[in-house]
């Protein structure tokens, strides 16, 4: 038995998945603050600036 390999040509995956356009959360490294969505340009909480926030998956995805 020979494997064939899969990828060439193969099907794209169904964005069946993002029911929502962005399905983001960001976190602040800094104080821990979650938003969801679009990133703000700072910190609500405390006041850090986005490039101290991380993306973090969104729970139930
Ligand atoms: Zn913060």
């Amino acid at each position: 038995m020979s494997e064939e390999p899969r990828g060439a040509g193969g099907e794209k995956p169904n964005p069946e998945a993002q029911g929502e356009a962005d399905a983001i959360n960001w976190a602040c490294t800094n104080c821990g603050y979650r938003v969801e969505g679009k990133l703000p340009e700072k910190c609500p909480d405390c006041g850090a600036s986005r490039e101290d926030f991380d993306i973090v998956p969104v729970p139930g995805m």
